[in-house]
């Protein structure tokens, strides 16, 4: 790292839309401060991956006061192509039926039930991956340092923990049994006077900074798992679907009635790039299902008769998988003392907040609104960064994020409480309800199968070849088995090892009868291992900076 970066003003911990809304909304209203964006990706964007549907106003906003000629921009236009003019809401009922639903959600919408948010007409659908690139030249054009390529393992705090000091980087060159090898650079250490978490879902520095701050959440922090395919497909397909449709699905094959499977979640079809269509399927992480990996469900989706004719005989070009955080309001991490979201000089922002609307499936928007509130509260305590994370907490509950985070507080917590079944109709009843005790994603698995698996396993191999994912080799393993014996003595027995099925980049394997991380290099960093794993019992870490997936057009 050049000496840039060793010591700065505000360090922002990822380069995604969340980091990079702080660094170019400071970069406006502050110029002369000094502010390094890192970021573990190779190159931006190529860790970023979602549905992606945005609601722009949050962006618009930021852009208008950054940049006021940026719609006249190619790129502002290429990512921007794709305005929603029409929303198709399913239900599929087994492999044929399909029914729109939509009027469902308009007489939500009439009547003010939360539902009613689930739109997206006017919205854009977007590649995350060139938004965040776009955004990142945009940041970096303004002044700000975006260095990607640098992975952070740990958040150095002062002595009354509640002030970082610092961040540390990831050792380079330790061999796969920790031995440093002639080409060893340890990490640096950055200091900073404002450290802005902005990592996206799970992130690990967030998660170490909530244990050593002892920030605390009212509830876990539940998750969905979703993977994605951009499928080329003819021009009279792309041309069939429509530019402007966004598509999502209820039930099969996640949800049947009454004869199950019993999960929350959908499926999602989105136009891409010129015939290009994506397919998703994202499945509420408390699947209960020990044989269950949600590629296999996006299989099936991708067959179903409504889906399979945009995309039949097309080809896969670009596949990925990752994360989303469903906790909601109460799972989002606070000081205990305060109710800040951070602490000292800390913010949390984002994904990496739970900062997702689960009434409108769509969280980019907040938290690109979440990067110009913590920039703001930065200008504002430059002097004092041991209020920044008070400011900025005062901002966001000022601010659409919190009105938001507050109409959807009960809603996913009902669905984890009652199963979609009963959770669904319940939810309607949004703030008038209590809050529901629900359990970690991993306490739900239980022996029960999947009924619509197929015979023949999923081809991962192909799948991680299409996520372009990789690591150095010889590299100290960043996956941690915590106790092989409860694999052996509990998981397998009763489970079946579920980490082999569920991992899509097939990173688990039985090596000689024991489980094991067996093929890191493979991993996308969708961190499900860590959050699914029955016992608990999997802990991710991050590599040497530059590995990881290669989305592009995602
Ligand atoms: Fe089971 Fe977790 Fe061990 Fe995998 S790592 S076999 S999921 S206990
Ligand atoms: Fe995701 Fe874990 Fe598999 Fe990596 S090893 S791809 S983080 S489930």
């Amino acid at each position: 790292m050049g000496s840039d970066c060793n010591r700065v003003s505000v360090l922002i911990v990822g380069a995604g839309p969340a980091g990079l809304a702080t660094a170019i909304q400071l970069k406006t209203i502050r110029p002369q401060i000094d502010v390094c964006v890192i970021e573990k990706s190779s190159d931006l964007g190529n860790h970023n991956l979602s549905g992606a549907v945005l609601e722009a106003e949050p962006l618009h906003t930021l852009l208008d006061s950054a940049v006021p000629d940026w719609r006249d921009s190619d790129a502002a236009k290429d990512v921007l192509a794709k305005k929603v003019s029409k929303d198709n809401v399913m239900f599929f009922l087994g492999r044929k039926l399909s029914f729109n639903i939509f009027v469902v959600i308009k007489l939500a919408k009439m009547f003010g039930l939360g539902f009613g948010q689930m739109m997206h007409v006017g919205d854009y659908s977007v590649s995350i991956s060139k938004l965040t690139k776009w955004m990142g030249q945009l940041a970096k054009d303004l002044g700000a340092e975006v260095l990607t390529g640098f992975a952070v393992e740990d958040i150095i705090l002062d002595e009354s923990a509640n002030m970082a000091t610092a961040v540390k980087l990831v050792d380079q060159g330790l061999d796969k049994e920790g031995n440093k090898q002639p080409n060893f650079v340890e990490g640096e250490i950055i200091n900073a006077d404002f450290v802005v978490l902005a990592e996206g879902c799970d992130g690990l520095l967030t998660e170490r900074f909530v244990e050593k701050a002892n920030l605390q959440r009212q509830s876990p922090p539940l998750y969905s798992v979703g993977v994605k395919e951009l499928i080329k497909v003819t021009s009279e397909q792309y041309e069939k679907f429509g530019d402007g449709r966004v598509v999502h699905a209820m039930g099969y094959p996640i949800w049947t009635p009454v004869i199950g499977p019993g999960m929350f979640g959908g499926g999602i079809i989105y136009p891409g790039e010129k015939d290009h269509i994506a397919v998703g399927m994202i499945v509420g992480a408390d699947w209960k299902y020990c044989d269950f990996n949600p590629q296999d469900a996006l299989t099936n989706f991708k067959n179903h008769s409504f889906v399979k004719k945009f995309i039949d005989g097309g080809t896969v070009v670009e596949a990925g998988a990752k994360m989303i955080p469903e906790g909601g309001y109460y799972a989002i991490p606070r000081n205990p003392a305060t109710s800040s979201i951070g602490k000292g000089n800390v913010m949390i922002l984002g994904d990496s907040a739970g900062f997702v609307n689960m009434l409108k499936i769509k969280g980019l928007h907040n938290a690109i609104d979440s990067g110009i509130q913590a920039a703001k509260a930065i200008a504002e305590t430059f002097d004092r960064p041991e209020q920044a994370a008070s400011k900025y907490t005062n901002l966001i509950e000022q601010s659409n994020v919190a009105r938001e985070m507050t109409s959807a507080m009960n809603f996913r917590q009902t669905i984890a409480k009652f199963g979609p079944l009963q959770g669904m109709p319940l939810s309607v009843f949004g703030g008038l309800l209590p809050k529901f005790k629900v359990e970690n994603d991993h306490e739900a698995m239980t022996t029960a199968r999947y009924r619509y698996k197929k015979n023949h396993e999923f081809d991962k191999d192909t799948f991680t070849a299409m996520a372009a994912t990789e690591h150095r080799e010889e590299q100290l393993s960043h996956l941690t088995i915590l106790d092989p014996d409860i694999c052996k003595t509990r998981c397998t027995p009763a489970f079946k090892s579920p980490c082999i099925t569920f991992c899509p980049a097939g990173v688990y394997e039985t090596v000689h009868e024991e489980v094991k991380p067996a093929n890191p290099s493979n991993c996308l960093h969708c961190k499900t291992c860590q959050r699914k794993c029955p016992f608990d019992n999997i802990r991710w870490t991050a590599p040497e900076g530059t590995g990881g997936p290669h989305y592009r057009r995602m």
